[in-house]
């Protein structure tokens, strides 16, 4: 059985693509760390992706399609977790194609939805100890003594570009704006379950656990 998993950066889909892995009745794939440990591999592709990323380009549909079909034949049968696929209205079409070879389906796909306000200001004011990289925020968790890591003692912190609104608004938009046409495809045939990713952890992953009790699958 599949389950496609959409939310936006920030949303908290590694956080529960973990949580659901505890059980040990899930296999997760993500293509970012497919491409990822197949540049690290070395192997054929590897190289050709290698090469394709360090021009600044992205590996094509067909590139991540072969990786994937890797994937099914190696999981088969099992509950398998997709994140961060299919990104695209091409990729979506040859995964269905694909699948129907293979006689599987998409069992449901989770929409986790976040408010972008609340998503920017919990994302927002994050920094980290440029030494040890412990995590503080600037409301919600400053160090002991201002300017000073408690872990050690460091002075000196960093604020990732990713972390500031602007930038973080503009990564949300640009992947809603891509998932849109892969969200309504899935809509379409009735299997997206919109999820409200702005509670807390625990809150989320017990609504999702419910809805993928509901499609079937073995918690
Ligand atoms: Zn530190």
């Amino acid at each position: 059985m599949i389950l496609v998993l959409f939310g936006p950066p920030g949303s908290g889909k590694g956080t529960q693509s973990e949580m659901l892995l505890q059980s040990g009745n899930f296999v997760h794939i993500s293509t970012g760390d497919l491409l990822r440990a197949e540049v690290a591999s070395g192997s054929e592709i590897g190289l050709k992706v290698k090469e394709i990323m360090s021009q600044g380009g992205f590996p094509s549909d067909d590139l991540i399609m072969t990786l994937v079909q890797g994937q099914l034949d190696t999981h088969k049968g099992k509950q398998i977790i997709f994140d961060g696929f299919p990104r695209t209205l091409n990729q979506v079409l040859a995964f269905d194609a694909l699948l129907g070879v293979q006689r599987e389906n998409v069992s449901i796909v989770i929409n986790l939805q976040v408010d972008l306000d609340q998503l920017v200001d919990r994302v927002s004011g994050r920094f980290s100890c440029k030494g040890c990289g412990a995590v503080y925020h600037d409301r919600n968790k400053r160090p002991l003594q201002d300017g000073v890591c408690d872990r050690c003692q460091g002075t000196e912190f960093i604020r990732r570009a990713d972390d500031q609104p602007e930038v973080l608004k503009n990564r949300v938009r640009t992947y809603l704006d891509q998932t849109q046409a892969v969200c309504d495809f899935y809509r379409q045939k009735d299997l997206v379950v919109d999820l409200d990713a702005s509670k807390d952890p625990v809150s989320v992953n017990n609504d999702l656990k419910i809805s993928l009790a509901q499609a079937g699958f073995k918690i």
